[in-house]
C-alpha cells in the first residue's frame, strides 16, 4: 500500500496551491478530461520513485467559515486516522490564528510525523515576519510559498524520508485482487455476498479504522480471486455514522490494492457526483476498471432503458470509454454470474504484453498516418516504442520532444493500440522520453 500524505489547514492557506503544485497536474488533462482532475482532492504523486497519495483535505467539504473550528477538527482527525504523513499549513499573511493553535494542540499529541508549515513566505521580508508562529512550541516550522514554489523542495525531502517503508503489495503473481467500490447503498455488501456465493463469510467483524481490512480469498472455476476489504464493505453499509464524504477514501484504498475494480452504480439513481470521483480515481490508479449497473431488477425497463443507461455511462465517465459495462441485480443474483467472466477478461488485458515489434509498426503507422502537431515551432520526431511493464500497460515512447506532446495526442496513440490489441477495461502509461 502506498502512504498516504494529508494537507490539513484553515480554508485559504495554500492547501491546494500546495496540492496542485505537487501533483504537477498537466494544464491539458485539466481541460480535456472533465471530471477526473477538476475536482479531485486525492492524487498518486511520485517524488524521484518514491510514491504516495496525497490528499487535500479542504476538498472534502465546502468551506463555511461559522463552521470553520469543527471542520477544522473534522479534516484533522481524518488524518490522523487515515493517512501517515500530515502537512499542516499555516498562513504567513494571516498569522498565527486561534484556530491554527488549537489544531496544532491535537496534532501534537498524535504519533505520526506532522510538518508544520507556513505557506505564502514569498521572500525575506515574509520570513522574517514569520517569528509569531515560534509561539506553537513545535520543533520546526518549514516556511514556503506554494505559489512561488519556493521552499517545497527541501520540505518534500523531509516529508518523503518521513514515510514509512512501502509494505510491498505481497504479490501471489496468479491470484485476482478485487475491488468493490461505490457509494454506500449501491449494493457492494449484496454483491460481494452474491459473489462470495453465501452469507455472512465474516460475522459482525468488530468495528475498526479502516486500517484493519479484511480480505477474502475464494476460488472460482479453480482460479484464486481476492475480495478487498470485504469486513469494511459490510460494515459501511450498516453504520450511519460512517460519514459519507469519507467513503471515497475507503475506495481509495482498496483500488490501490486492487488490479480489478468493480465499479459499482444503482440503476435506481443513475451516475452521482461521488460515482465519478470514485471511478476517476480507479482510472488515474491505472486499475482494470468494469462498471457494474446494480439492482437492475428496479427498473421498469423497455427496449432503450440499457442502451440509455449506457450513454449515461459514457457521457459522465469519459475517461474510461475501455471499461466493460454489467447490468445486475445482487439481490436476485440475475447476471451476477457474468462478473467473474468480465474480470478475467479485464485481468488478461491488464496483464498482457505486446511484442516490440508489433507495436512498433502500429506505432510507426499511426504517427505517420497523423502527425503530432507541432511544439513551438518545432517539428515532434518519434523513434520507438517499448512496452515496459503490465498492470497496467505501460509503454515508453522515444522523442525529439518528451514535453511537447499534446494529451489530444497522447490519446490518439493510446486509441491506436487499443485498436490493434485490444487492451478491454484496462487503463494505458504512455510515457515519453528524451533522446536527440
Ligand atoms: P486552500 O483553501 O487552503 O486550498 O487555499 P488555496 O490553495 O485555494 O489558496 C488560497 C489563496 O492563497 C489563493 O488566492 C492562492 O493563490 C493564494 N496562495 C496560495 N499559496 C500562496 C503563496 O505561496 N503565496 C501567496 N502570496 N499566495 C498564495
Ligand atoms: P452497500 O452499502 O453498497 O454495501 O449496499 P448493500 O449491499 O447494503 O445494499 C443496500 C440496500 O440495497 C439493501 O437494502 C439491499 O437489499 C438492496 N439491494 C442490493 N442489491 C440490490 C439489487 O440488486 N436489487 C434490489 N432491488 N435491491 C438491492
Amino acid at each position: 500500500m502506498k502512504p498516504i500524505i494529508a494537507i490539513v489547514g484553515r480554508p485559504n492557506v495554500g492547501k491546494s496551491t500546495l496540492f496542485n503544485r505537487l501533483v504537477g497536474r498537466r494544464k491539458a488533462m485539466v481541460d480535456d478530461m472533465p471530471g477526473v482532475t477538476r475536482d479531485r482532492n486525492y492524487a498518486e504523486v511520485n517524488r524521484f520513485d518514491v510514491p504516495f497519495i496525497l490528499v487535500d483535505t479542504g476538498g472534502f467539504e465546502p468551506e463555511t467559515n461559522d463552521r470553520l473550528l469543527q471542520q477544522m477538527r473534522e479534516q484533522s482527525r481524518f488524518a490522523m486516522d487515515e493517512a501517515d504523513v500530515i502537512l499542516f499549513v499555516m498562513d504567513a499573511r494571516s498569522g498565527l490564528t486561534p484556530a491554527d493553535h488549537d489544531v496544532v494542540q491535537m496534532l501534537r499529541r498524535i504519533d505520526k510525523p506532522v510538518f508544520y508549515i507556513i505557506n505564502k513566505v514569498d521572500g525575506d521580508s515574509q520570513e522574517a515576519a514569520t517569528g509569531d508562529f515560534y509561539s506553537l512550541g513545535v520543533d520546526h516550522v518549514y516556511t514556503i510559498s506554494a505559489e512561488h514554489n519556493r521552499g517545497v523542495g527541501d520540505l518534500m525531502d523531509e516529508v518523503v524520508q518521513a514515510l514509512p517503508e512501502d509494505a510491498d503489495r505481497q504479490d501471489e503473481e496468479d491470484i485476482t485482487r478485487i475491488a468493490v467500490v461505490g457509494r454506500p447503498n449501491v449494493g457492494k455488501s449484496t454483491l460481494v455476498n452474491r459473489l462470495l456465493g453465501y452469507e455472512r463469510v465474516v460475522a459482525n467483524p468488530t468495528a475498526g479504522t479502516t486500517r484493519d481490512a479484511v480480505d477474502t480469498r475464494f476460488m472460482c472455476n479453480k482460479k484464486p480471486y481476492l475480495l478487498i476489504d470485504t469486513a469494511g464493505i459490510r460494515r459501511k453499509g450498516k453504520t450511519v455514522e460512517k460519514v459519507e464524504k469519507y467513503s471515497v477514501m475507503d475506495a481509495l484504498r482498496s483500488i490501490e490494492r486492487a488490479d480489478v475494480v468493480l465499479i459499482v452504480l444503482s440503476a435506481e439513481d443513475g451516475v452521482t457526483e461521488q460515482d465519478s470521483k470514485i471511478a476517476g480515481y480507479a482510472y488515474e490508479a491505472g486499475r482494470g476498471c468494469i462498471f457494474v449497473v446494480n439492482k437492475w431488477d428496479t427498473l421498469q425497463k423497455d427496449n432503450s432503458s440499457m442502451g440509455k443507461f449506457v450513454e449515461e455511462i459514457r457521457r459522465s465517465f469519459k475517461y474510461l470509454p475501455f471499461a466493460p459495462i454489467l447490468f445486475v441485480s445482487a439481490l436476485s443474483g440475475q447476471r451476477s454470474g457474468k462478473i467473474i467472466q468480465e474480470v478475467d477478461l479485464v485481468m488478461e488485458q491488464y496483464s498482457k504484453r505486446v511484442s516490440t515489434s508489433d507495436l512498433n509498426k502500429v506505432f510507426s503507422n499511426a504517427t505517420e498516418e497523423n502527425h503530432a502537431p507541432l511544439d513551438q515551432g518545432k517539428r515532434v520526431k518519434f523513434y520507438f516504442a517499448t512496452q515496459v511493464g503490465t498492470k497496467p500497460p505501460s509503454f515508453v515512447i522515444f522523442t525529439n520532444r518528451p514535453e511537447g506532446i499534446h494529451f489530444s495526442y497522447e490519446r490518439y496513440i493510446m486509441n491506436r493500440f487499443r485498436e490493434a490489441f485490444g487492451f478491454t477495461g484496462t487503463p494505458m502509461k504512455l510515457i515519453f522520453r528524451g533522446r536527440d
